[in-house]
């Protein structure tokens, strides 16, 4: 969640804590009898330190909460009102880089022999080297003749990790977090360039010794947190290196990028390959469903078209992990770059500014604002919001959705549109049928593997389908060879097992 662009207390134009913890509701209510909140259990908050810029990822002081959300009281208090909830807080983390404004640079900056120095990289000279992408990540001094490395701009400066010191005070702004203010873990911002290895400017032993070490930190001082990191690279092999223990879980970008793919396209095979390597490369659990984050096009923007972000989030809810949606995503808000049209406001109503704020609100609204937003889709069952509730209330309801294991399952389907899959816990288990592509098809699958008991299965019951009647004429033969008569276009259907 951007809390700029969620609710606006104050009628400044700007979201803060206030605002967030007034709509805690709309995310969880806590009653677990309701199915009117939307059902999520953890909110992931972008920075809300105090930094230059309006996103945040340049921070200036990593202790306090920047004065535009709130006071450090609000933060303590939205927690509270989470925690009553059963929603957990986490926060954004930002070690690669302080901004240039952090008191630590600016006396690093002012004066070679501060204390600070050593806390960022310097060169008398301008390297040769590049970036990791081939970028200058080297910076003039704007009072001196030498040069400072930093990985993503000049405004950003890289902390310099191989200074015990800088490690030292990471985890006390760990800690502080977690003891102080009662954060529940974090979201640990581009990982993979925390320390520069000679010419290994990402993923290196160094960057992974550092991660182990805050990792360990966070789990001595808070056993129950949760942390997830943002690692984009889908190159071979490299996801696997942040095993087993950094952190405990990381957004599966090749999942996420092959899931909006397949529901582009209506081919499924990226998908299930994806989904695939992840469910035997990565631990159980520890890896991060999403479909699209607050740095890429919205999903409805890239889809365009509602259907296709029905199915794409029916799939994305029903993978195992801890998925993650992206604030508006489930009322289908729409956004292309620039950054900010990918972060506006949160469209409430159809009053003023969709309610988001009484005053100028900081970026405007979408256009759409007052055809789509929470109260229209609220009253419509049918609404992509509705559906996205039922999803998130399927799977805290049934451990096998939640925590259960994942076995694709092999088909007959010739059109490459069909991916199928099983999630189990215990004695039960859940067949996810999902049809990617725009036809009605026929399904037969010749074998499901024995999971509930040596005897096989039945189908108890059809406990979801989108659209309504997606699917028909679901059996399952005493041999375990299962069929679906037809599943329609862009169709889910979550049917649940039990042993025969
Ligand atoms: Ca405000």
């Amino acid at each position: 969640m951007f809390v700029r662009s969620f609710y606006d207390s104050d009628g400044d134009g700007i979201g803060d804590l206030r605002g967030l913890t007034s709509r805690l509701d709309y995310i969880n209510d806590g009653n677990p009898q309701s199915t009117t909140s939307l059902g999520a259990n953890c909110i992931w908050l972008m920075p809300i330190d105090k930094a230059m810029s309006y996103h945040g990822y340049d921070v200036v002081d990593y202790y306090h909460v920047d004065p535009h959300y709130g006071t450090d009281d609000d933060f303590r208090n939205l927690v509270a009102e989470a925690h009553r909830r059963g929603i957990h807080i986490i926060v954004d983390f930002v070690p690669n880089h302080s901004g240039s404004q952090n008191p630590w640079f600016q006396s690093a900056l002012r004066d070679p022999h501060s204390p600070y120095r050593n806390w960022y990289r310097w060169s008398k000279t301008l390297p040769e080297q590049k970036g990791p992408w081939g970028q200058q990540a080297w910076h003039k001094s704007p009072l001196r003749d030498e040069y400072y490395y930093g990985v993503f701009w000049h405004e950003m400066p890289d902390l310099n990790y191989k200074t015990p010191a800088v490690r030292g005070e990471m985890r006390k702004v760990l800690t502080y977090w977690l003891k102080e203010m009662h954060a529940d873990g974090f979201r640990f911002d581009a990982i993979p360039y925390l320390v520069e290895d000679g010419e290994r400017l990402q993923h290196s032993r160094g960057t992974h010794d550092v991660l182990r070490q805050l990792g360990k930190a966070i789990r001595a001082a808070a056993p129950e947190s949760f942390t997830v990191g943002e690692m984009t690279d889908e190159a071979s092999g490299v996801m696997e290196s942040y095993y087993p223990d950094q952190l405990d879980s990381y957004f599966a970008f090749g999942v996420a990028r092959a899931t909006v793919q397949a529901a582009a396209t209506g081919d499924a095979r990226g998908f299930l390959k994806a989904v695939a390597r992840a469910n035997e490369k990565f631990p159980p659990r520890r890896w991060s469903p999403f479909l699209t984050n607050h740095d890429q096009s919205r999903v409805m923007t890239v889809l365009g078209d509602e259907a296709k972000a029905r199915v794409a989030a029916s799939a994305m809810l029903m993978l195992p992990g801890m998925p993650f949606l992206y604030y508006g995503e489930e009322i289908g808000m729409l956004g292309a770059k620039p950054d900010e049209m990918i972060r506006t406001p949160m469209q409430w109503d159809s009053v003023a500014n969709g309610g988001f704020t009484t005053g100028a609100p900081w970026e405007p609204l979408q256009g759409d604002w007052k055809t789509k937003n929470v109260a229209v889709q609220e009253g419509d069952r049918a609404s992509l919001l509705n559906h996205y509730k039922t999803l998130i209330h399927l799977r805290n309801a049934n451990k096998a959705l939640n925590i259960g294991s994942l076995a694709l399952i092999s088909t007959d389907d010739t059109t490459g549109t069909i991916a199928v899959w099983l999630r189990t816990s215990n004695d039960t288990s859940f067949l996810v049928v999902v049809n990617f592509g725009g036809h009605h098809d026929p399904l037969y699958m010749p074998k499901l593997p024995l999971r509930v008991s040596d005897q096989g299965y039945r189908f108890e019951s059809l406990t979801y389908a989108d659209p309504a009647h997606a699917c028909t004429g679901a059996f399952i033969s005493a041999n375990m060879e299962a069929q679906v008569r037809s599943i329609a276009a862009q169709g889910v259907c979550v049917l649940k097992l039990r042993p025969r």
